[in-house]
């Protein structure tokens, strides 16, 4: 594909088009990242020859027979990239140095994605790269999307950088440089997870795209049990073991798009986008229980002859509005999970409380509530039937305008005609809820 080569079809059936052979869920996956960003965007054309870029990158990994392949492709595939950075720059008066640095972040994460395939193939696990592609690796390049969205989306980045075509090939290099660098510089050495530092920078990242695309971002923190007695007993070397070891497994149990960081101390973090409480409790849980079931060195000394964490679980925009706030909203569930015996997950329960409730038409078995707080799950909060017939659910939002609707017998999704309503686009009506701040 050349510059000059539009493609003029929405991008999102391009991808379609495209794709037609990889896993569903991944297509989904991109067709969603891909609208972003078109939405970051005022003009969709803009980034039409990018999106085509990484289409064609896509197709190329699919059917590549060796990681070596998809390796040769991809190193092909930079320069173009390069041009279409400049048709960004000219057409678009992107910044040069917001263009480096998405030239940079893409080249960054396709090497990272690679030498993850490669790796992947290498190892043991039978897990085969080219034609075969599973569904970890085409995360990887779901995170890539993610991140370039993010970077367009966000086109504030200072890197300076002259204008002059030589000049600007020095300045990708240190660019480059600066970029590996910095790898060093957000990673905890002990536990290799991100730093605190790495960690802030990201969640106000997060916050402002949930904010900016009305999406749900979840916070979940783990906290070691009586962690100070495991180390008074076995020593603090023996202790660092640990620490290491429950860094692994939530590494582990999270998704590749989540951020997992060591938040200080022994208390560790994952930073969960587009998981509701639901999500992120289950999270939590398989975390917590898998720690509960590894056979530690020492255990027996522990209290009831085990090594647990407890975590804490909060939910953005519906238990906070800002970074701190949801922090402190996770810290005070990890503190009631200590209370509740330790060993234990807690979501926050926050105080300022709505009751939503229907009476449906006609004889339901159970009812459910789903909106733009729980990202429209219809397992997330089940309601009560209460004993004249209507059915009940207390629900904690933040301020903020929410969209929700009824899901009756989990089939027919019904808003409510007592309350405020607005269209939805696609043939129905939702509830509005507006929550003002006290
Ligand atoms: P609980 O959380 O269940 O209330 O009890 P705790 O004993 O774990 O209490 P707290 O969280 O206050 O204690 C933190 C302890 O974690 C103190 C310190 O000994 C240990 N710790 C913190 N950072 C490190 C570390 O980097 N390495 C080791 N080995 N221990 C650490
Ligand atoms: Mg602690
Ligand atoms: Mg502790």
């Amino acid at each position: 594909m050349t510059p000059d080569e539009k493609p003029t079809e929405p991008l999102t059936e391009t991808l379609a088009r495209l794709l037609p052979n990889i896993h569903d869920q991944w297509r989904l996956l991109v067709a969603e990242r891909a609208s972003r960003v078109v939405a970051a965007s005022n003009d969709a054309s803009a980034f039409s020859p990018l999106a085509g870029l990484l289409t064609d990158l896509a197709r190329l990994i699919e059917r590549s027979s060796s990681p070596e392949q998809v390796r040769a492709a991809v190193e092909e595939r930079l320069s173009d990239v390069l041009r279409y950075m400049r048709i960004l720059e000219e057409q678009f008066e992107l910044q040069t140095a917001d263009v480096v640095f998405c030239l940079n972040t893409l080249r960054l994460a396709l090497s990272s994605t690679l030498s993850g395939i490669v790796r992947d193939s290498h190892s043991d696990n039978g897990r085969e790269a080219g034609p075969n592609l599973r569904l970890e690796d085409l995360q990887r390049m779901d995170m890539l999307l993610g991140r370039l969205a993010a970077v367009i989306a966000d086109t504030n980045i200072q890197v300076h950088v002259a204008r002059h075509p030589q000049e600007q090939t020095l300045a990708l290099e240190y660019a480059l440089l600066y970029e590996r660098t910095r790898q060093l510089a957000i990673t905890d050495s002990l536990t290799e997870l991100y730093n605190f530092g790495y960690f802030w920078d990201r969640l106000k990242e997060e916050r402002a795209r949930a904010e900016r695309y009305q999406r749900l971002l979840s916070l979940v923190l783990v906290d070691i049990d009586h962690f100070k007695q495991y180390n008074d007993q076995n020593g603090h070397p023996a202790g660092n073991e640990i620490l290491k070891r429950i860094s692994r497994i939530m590494s582990e149990e999270s998704r590749e798009v989540d951020i997992v960081a060591r938040y200080g101390g022994e208390e560790l973090v994952v930073l969960s986008p587009e998981s509701n409480r639901r999500h992120a409790f289950l999270l939590a849980e398989r975390i917590r229980q898998r720690i509960a079931d590894t056979l530690f060195p020492f255990r027996q000394s522990q209290p009831g002859g085990r090594l647990t964490v407890s975590a804490g679980v909060a939910t953005y925009p519906v238990d906070a509005d800002t970074e701190e706030s949801l922090v402190h909203c996770a810290d005070q569930a990890l503190y009631a999970a200590k209370g509740r015996g330790r060993n234990t997950v807690s979501a926050h329960a926050p105080i300022q409380k709505f009751t939503l409730a229907l009476r449906p038409y006609r004889p339901t078995t159970s009812v459910a509530l789903v909106g733009n707080f729980n990202a429209w799950d219809p397992k997330a909060d089940l309601m009560q039937q209460m004993p004249d017939g209507t059915f009940s659910f207390e629900i904690a939002l933040n301020p903020g305008i929410y969209r929700y609707k009824f899901v009756l017998d989990g089939q027919e999704w019904l808003a409510d005609a007592n309350s405020e309503r607005q269209p939805d686009n696609f043939g129905g009506e939702n509830n509005i809820l507006r929550v003002r701040r006290e």
